[in-house]
């Protein structure tokens, strides 16, 4: 298996939700020589050094400053760290007539609601512990690995009908199963005595949580030549782990341009928080960078954000083999083509025909296969990070991500070949 497959089988698997997607991220910066800056801090940057900012420990932000003046620009590539799926709500125990335990949750986002079931799950997110100080509360990751829970389909003999289409409630069918219980008075606080325990903590020392389900089953490569990725949280980890391989791979080279990798958070709900693409974040990491190296305050920044390019790298759709009618009819992405270009009249994307031309040539150059999406025009499309980010920056930029199928279900498939293509594309938009 190409090394670049094998890492992000195992970025995957160990990024079973947003924080744990950001500590990855952060991680693998940190490997690469990378050093942590806080917000709160006052910065003193050298040009070429390698540097990253964690907000809300589910956003990242690495940057590598230009050799050059900072009106040279920033070249960006940015992706999400999160996924849908669903949210375990406050004081989750519930109990019925029989002594099974399950869990009350909130959708997050927009799941595919039936690939929830009958799976493996387990419980992921960051638990907030109790301090001397009620302004900064610790936090601690947590992921427990092994199969605790699961949804529990309706036996067919109850439900007939149930493959002539099936309407599910999120408040009735999709609550997960987590124990059997010797005693029901035991359910009241079960959830937090389990994850103190795992965390080798008391539970009054748990203030809060932000606690996600998800699949454990690995991803795993398939088909007769390995052609095809299969997981959970594809889109959009996989442009995730593009961004990062570039961006690590590129550092033995000098840039004249800021190179920058944001993932944001939250994309899948609309990206309205303070780790999310519509706040000022990624602009104010990028003003601070620009004084840092001696820009001239808000008119240097201008010349720099009017020099720079953005590839917005979420993932697209491919044309699906048995639904080739929901495809625009010209307009035909396949799986393992490579990478896409999105383009949408009504500005859903920021991709125009310069922008897209540029990516375009920067595909040429990687010797990279390009291929566009657009919707059928009788079809809703969604919305993405590029054009939530220009609102705050007027950045030239591009929308694009690999093909997948299944978008948004528990389990999502992606070809090896885009991958790889991606990475050589976003490798060599760094070095440019
Ligand atoms: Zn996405």
């Amino acid at each position: 298996m190409n090394p670049s497959t094998a890492s992000l089988l195992e970025f995957l698997d160990n990024s079973p939700c947003n924080f744990l997607a950001a500590a990855n991220v952060a991680a693998a910066l940190d490997n690469a020589g990378f050093t942590r800056l806080l917000m709160s801090d006052s910065w003193a940057l050298e040009p070429g050094g390698r540097y990253y900012v964690v907000q809300n420990d589910s956003a990242v932000f690495a940057f590598v400053p230009g050799i050059a003046a900072p009106e040279y620009g920033f070249k960006i590539v940015c992706a999400h760290s999160d996924s849908p799926g669903f949210r375990i709500k406050p004081s989750p125990e519930m109990v019925g007539k029989s002594p099974i335990l399950k869990l009350n949750t909130e959708v997050y986002g927009g799941p595919i609601l039936y690939t929830w079931f009958d799976r493996p799950l387990s419980i992921s997110g960051r638990v907030i512990l109790r301090t001397d100080n009620p302004l900064r509360p610790e936090t601690r990751l947590v992921n427990f690995r092994r199969p605790l829970l699961t949804i529990p389909h309706l036996a067919i003999h109850y439900n007939r009908s149930v493959n002539e289409g099936n309407p599910l409630s999120r408040q009735k069918d999709m609550l997960p199963v987590l124990a059997i219980l010797r005693d029901k008075a035991e359910a009241d606080g079960y959830l937090l005595r389990l994850v103190a325990e795992e965390l080798g903590v008391a539970p009054e020392e748990i203030l809060d949580f932000d606690l996600t389900l998800y699949d454990t089953t690995p991803a795993c490569l398939f088909g007769p030549s390995e052609e095809f990725i299969s997981s959970g949280r594809i889109d959009d980890l996989e442009m995730v782990h593009a961004g990062l391989t570039a961006l690590t791979a590129s550092l033995d080279t000098d840039s004249a341009m800021t190179r920058v990798l944001a993932v944001f958070d939250n994309e899948e709900t609309g990206s309205g928080t303070k780790q999310g693409a519509a706040s000022p974040i990624l602009r104010d990491i990028l003003r601070r960078v620009a004084d840092s190296l001696g820009g001239d305050g808000e008119e240097s920044f201008i010349r720099a954000v009017a020099n720079s390019f953005m590839i917005s790298a979420d993932n697209g759709h491919a044309l699906h083999p048995n639904y080739e009618e929901k495809q625009d009819p010209t307009n035909l992405p396949a799986l393992g083509g490579g990478p896409v270009v999105k383009i949408n009249a009504n500005c859903k994307y920021m991709t125009d025909a310069d922008s897209a031309a540029v990516f375009r040539a920067i595909c040429q150059k990687a010797g990279v296969p390009v291929q566009t999406f657009v919707n059928h025009s009788d079809v809703a499309g969604g919305s993405t990070l590029g054009n939530i980010l220009t609102s705050q920056m007027p950045l030239r930029g591009v929308d694009m991500g690999a093909p997948q199928w299944a978008m948004h279900s528990c389990r999502e498939t992606a070809a090896v070949a885009d991958h790889l293509s991606t990475i050589a594309t976003f490798s060599t938009f760094y070095r440019l």
